[in-house]
């Protein structure tokens, strides 16, 4: 690209922020501009606001490092510093509600990690390799908004993306599903920093997270969903029945899950080779981010694993592994993801690239 677009990060002080910034360091199409976060981060130098609390194995990239943090809720201040804005603060669902929809009636496109918009009806909750088609509401957000140029989408909870892409490539397929039941294991880093007490998680599991089966639940249906009249109307053909659970590992979310086929079964060979062999928008246009193959399946008994597996595919892609039959549903099988990439900052970038390579956002 002759030019980068400038880009913008809400939150980059923060777990998700910075692997942003770590992500964003030598992307081939963006360049971060404007760095915003709390009151109490503004005024500083980036590498002053996070002094203590870098998180990432590499050095602040220096072209990051001396920008001054913004307050998130000066929207004006973004103004003309950048075109797309990834959105990854913590506040009062209010405040995201309206900041994120002040960015974008600014016209920058914003694609958001937060959960306050997933229910929003015109706003998409993207996995670039399933909803592409989502992106259509976009016209329709502009005309009832009055935005010319700005948009929203969002990305959905990052505990769904371990079994999103496998359901999806085998519904693609031609084998619907209308019964799930999962149990999760979340990584510690999913709970942002500090994020939960020592004391509580190491050799424990805590089995309540906050909302996380609600949207375990909700989220993928949407996602499954169509734009009809202006919304997205969620398919409500799939019952889910999810157990979230957090563990001590610090990166990679680990799903356990069972199926059932609402008609006929493929055999458990199909299954492997429709995995093996999916692909969606992202690989096909051959996304900066796109990992390639995006489904990896592991025939090892004891695959996969947050330690062996999370970073697969730049830590983009999804592990997927002991695929057997279940003795209520029709198969199980485990799914694993890296949390804070492919599910938080990665799975976003990998949005906004889809966005510029079908026009909604202008190439640099
Ligand atoms: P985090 O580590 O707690 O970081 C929170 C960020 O929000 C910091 O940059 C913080 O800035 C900023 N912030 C806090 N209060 C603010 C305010 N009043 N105004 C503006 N900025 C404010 O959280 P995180 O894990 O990165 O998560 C960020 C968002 O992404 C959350 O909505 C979370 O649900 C979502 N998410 C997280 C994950 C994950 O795996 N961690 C995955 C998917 C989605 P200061 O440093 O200045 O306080």
């Amino acid at each position: 690209m002759a030019n980068k677009i400038k880009v913008g990060v809400l939150g980059a002080t923060g777990m998700v922020g910075q692997i942003y910034l770590r992500l964003l360091k030598n992307h081939p199409w963006f360049e971060v501009t404007y760095i915003a976060a709390s009151p109490n981060s503004a005024g500083k130098k980036y590498k002053d606001a996070v002094a203590g609390r870098w998180h990432m194995k590499e050095e602040i990239p220096e072209k990051m490092a001396n920008i001054v943090v913004e307050d998130a809720s000066n929207v004006a201040k973004a103004v003309g510093k950048c075109r797309l804005v990834f959105s990854a603060v913590e506040m009062d669902k209010k405040q995201i509600l309206a900041i994120e929809e002040e960015y974008a009636s600014k016209g920058m496109a914003v694609v958001s990690n937060n959960s306050a918009h997933r229910g929003t009806e015109d706003v998409p909750v993207m996995i670039p390799e399933i909803n592409e088609a989502h992106l259509e509401i976009i016209k329709a957000q502009r005309k009832k908004r009055g935005w010319k140029d700005g948009l929203l989408v969002v990305k959905p909870n990052c505990s769904i993306q371990s079994y999103m892409i496998p359901l999806y490539a085998l519904i693609k397929a031609g084998y619907p599903i209308d019964k799930m039941i999962l149990s999760t294991l979340q990584a510690v880093s999913g709970a942002g920093y500090p994020g939960v007490a020592s004391l509580d998680v190491i050799d424990n599991v805590l089995p309540t997270l906050a909302g996380e089966e609600d949207k375990s639940e909700v989220e993928p249906l949407k996602i499954f969903g169509k734009v009809q009249g202006g919304k997205i109307v969620s398919d409500n053909s799939m019952k889910i029945s999810a157990h979230c659970n957090r563990v001590p590992v610090t990166d990679g979310h680990t799903a356990c899950c069972s199926i059932n086929f609402a008609g006929k079964k493929p055999s458990m060979e199909e299954v492997i080779k429709i995995w093996r062999n999916f692909s969606g928008p992202p690989q096909e246009l051959k996304l900066p981010s796109a990992p390639s193959p995006v489904l990896i399946y592991r025939d090892e008994p004891d695959r996969p694993q947050p330690i062996k597996d999370r970073d697969a595919g730049n830590a983009m892609a999804v592990t997927v592994g002991r695929l057997r039959p279940c003795n209520v549903f029709d198969y199980r099988f485990v799914g694993l993801h890296h949390n804070t990439v492919r599910g938080a900052a990665g799975g976003a970038i990998l949005t906004a690239e889809l966005l510029v390579a079908r026009g909604w956002v202008e190439k640099g």
